[in-house]
């Protein structure tokens, strides 16, 4: 009997003993929540990206919420941004009372079409919240153009894009300086480097950063770090209503490790998508992922856009027949239920990219442990799918 083939999964961290070992030291240490190994994490990623402030917080959608409540937006506000990324991005509009105002992708990409944003903006616009999707960096260059152009603040969803790069001003410079006003940071185990949950606020502006402090700690005056150190007695006082959205030193501990790992991870997948690229150029109708010249991605994902004349669901269907796991691509957020009414956001323009993409793109098995056997697999039964081939009808035409 021949043996079955081996699963691949979509996904998987690259996590061992270094981040057992890491978390072990915190344990016995007795500080288990937001203190010294946090604050260490913080310095060790502000650096990395190259960012003057870096807050941890317990993940991307608070980190997003802090973000958009820092810059003044408020009940009755309106948000431009895409449909087409995770539900937290417009979520965390609603948290603050706003409306998120949708604009369409690039034809050909994942990302925000810098074309449409001056037609979206109204007297109630308060910010533009753009998203690196999957990793790959948005325009931003033209992006922040328009967001200065405008006195508009611009919010950076990096949620997927911690070691992306941009060529900025002749030079390649991390995601998260930040290029906008602030670039949020998602650590969840789906992304590159993982601390269970976990994000991280980045920005130049010091009174930004002080205010991520305040209300990530429940808008508390003084820390409890402070008050641990002091020789005196000291109590707090709570100005303004805070949030609980701290990050423990259980993760930061993890997360330290993580972004030591971070240039190799980011160097591998680099390598891995390159391969798939080879493997899947040249199939009539199939679009892999576009790199502009100004981007490198970190690849957290890998994500194709199917021929229009095959079935998603079908070819996700047949290659998990065969021990492949794959997602559909990214969700078209004004397609949920939770966005059914008309109160809860507006479409600024068509969003016919965004639906076409999320209807034929699938994101095929990426992580840093695959090998070229792998990524070879993938591909030979992805092309094996029965209706892979153009129709002899099509290519008539
Ligand atoms: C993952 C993700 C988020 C949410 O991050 P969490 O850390 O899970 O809150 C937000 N935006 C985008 C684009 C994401 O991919």
């Amino acid at each position: 009997m021949s043996e079955a083939p081996r699963q691949i999964p979509v996904a998987r961290p690259v996590l061992d003993e270094r981040e057992v070992e890491a978390v072990r030291r915190v344990i016995l240490s007795g500080w288990v929540t937001q203190g010294p190994e946090v604050a260490a994490f913080e310095r060790e990623f502000a650096a990395f990206v190259g960012a003057p402030h870096a807050c941890a917080v317990s993940n991307c959608t608070t980190a997003l919420h802090l973000a958009l409540r820092c810059v003044g937006v408020g009940v009755g506000d309106e948000v431009i941004t895409v449909s087409h990324s995770f539900i937290a991005t417009a979520n965390a509009i609603r948290y603050c009372g706003a409306l998120p105002v949708f604009v369409d992708i690039e034809a050909g990409g994942y990302n925000m079409d810098p074309d449409l944003i001056e037609a979206a903006i109204t007297p109630r616009t308060r910010a533009i919240l753009c998203v690196h999707q999957l990793g790959m960096p948005c325009d931003l260059r033209r992006i922040v153009d328009i967001g200065k152009r405008h006195a508009i603040p611009v919010i950076e969803d990096a949620a997927c894009a911690a070691g992306s790069e941009i060529l900025w001003d002749g030079q390649w410079q991390r995601i998260g300086r930040p290029h906008g006003d602030i670039a949020c940071f998602s650590f969840h185990p789906r992304k590159v480097v993982t601390t269970g949950d976990g994000g991280m606020l980045t920005t130049a502006s010091d009174e930004y950063d002080r205010k991520f402090r305040l209300w990530r700690q429940h808008s508390m005056s003084v820390p409890d770090t402070v008050r641990h150190g002091a020789k005196q007695v000291i109590s707090e006082d709570y100005r303004e209503i805070g949030y609980n959205y701290r990050m423990t030193d259980v993760q930061a501990a993890i997360g330290r490790e993580q972004l030591k790992r971070l240039p190799a991870l980011v160097k591998r997948r680099r390598a891995l998508a390159s391969q798939y690229t080879r493997r899947l150029s040249g199939v009539a109708g199939l679009q892999t992922p576009v790199e502009p010249h100004w981007a490198r991605s970190n690849w957290q994902s890998y994500c194709v856009t199917l021929p229009g004349w095959i079935d998603q669901r079908q070819t996700m269907q047949a290659l998990l027949n065969c021990g492949i796991s794959t997602r559909r691509g990214v969700m078209n957020i004004h397609l949920e239920e939770a966005y059914a009414g008309s109160d809860t956001h507006r479409a600024a323009t068509s969003l016919a990219q965004s639906v076409a993409a999320q209807q034929r793109s699938v994101i095929l098995p990426f992580f840093t442990q695959m090998t070229g056997a792998d990524i070879a697999r993938v591909v030979e039964e992805l092309l094996s799918v029965p209706a892979i081939a153009e129709p002899a009808a099509l290519r008539a035409v």
